[in-house]
């Protein structure tokens, strides 16, 4: 079993339903078994900033995916959504991204491990260090000491809903 973190966005239309529904899909996947989820967080746009709040979330799951294989996963989750891509960092009913897949450096065309913008996003991390309180890992490490340096209100991350929000009773597969 492969230990994965992923990172799920979402700021266009009922953003809760979206994180809901991504995680749904998630669940019913056989190959995966969702261990943890955490608050949600609500975070202005970065970069490009004329666009809707987002909703943020962190999920550690256990897989037998591949780490190309979870991509396509995230992929498919992303169009049953109906994500359509207009331009790089523009809103988006769902984006999921790979985070961490055990403790592997992954560089291929389609797919980098660590995600590569993870540890200057705050978005990212604050979710990431609340589902992992004793860091394993360099990986998980180095996003514990930058989120304790990060002034995470400045970086305007905050609770939107607490962790009860997104149930993780797995489904009978
Ligand atoms: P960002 O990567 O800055 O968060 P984004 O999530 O909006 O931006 P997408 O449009 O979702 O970007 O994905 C662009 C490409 O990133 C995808 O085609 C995918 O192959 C690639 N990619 C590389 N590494 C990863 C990763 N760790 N997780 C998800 N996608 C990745
Ligand atoms: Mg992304
Ligand atoms: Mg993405």
């Amino acid at each position: 079993m492969n230990d994965v973190y992923l990172s799920i966005g979402t700021n266009m239309g009922d953003r809760l339903e979206n994180l809901q529904h991504a995680v749904e899909l998630l669940k019913n996947k056989e190959e995966v078994k969702v261990v943890s989820i955490s608050s949600i967080y609500e975070t202005a746009a970065v970069g490009y900033t004329d666009q809707a709040d987002f909703l943020n979330i962190a999920v550690h799951i256990n897989t037998s995916y591949s780490s190309s294989e979870m991509l396509k996963v995230c992929q498919w989750i992303e169009s049953e959504l109906g994500r359509v891509r207009e331009f790089r960092w523009g809103p988006r009913i769902i984006d999921l991204d790979i985070l961490l897949y055990n403790h592997e450096n992954i560089e291929t065309d389609s797919l980098i491990v660590p995600h590569p913008r993870m540890y200057e996003r705050a978005f990212v991390l604050v979710p990431l260090i609340e589902i992992t309180p004793a860091p394993v890992g360099k990986q998980l490490q180095r996003a514990h000491d930058i989120i304790q340096q990060m002034d995470c209100e400045e970086e305007g991350v905050t609770l939107w809903q607490a962790s009860a929000g997104l149930k993780i009773t797995q489904s009978v597969n």
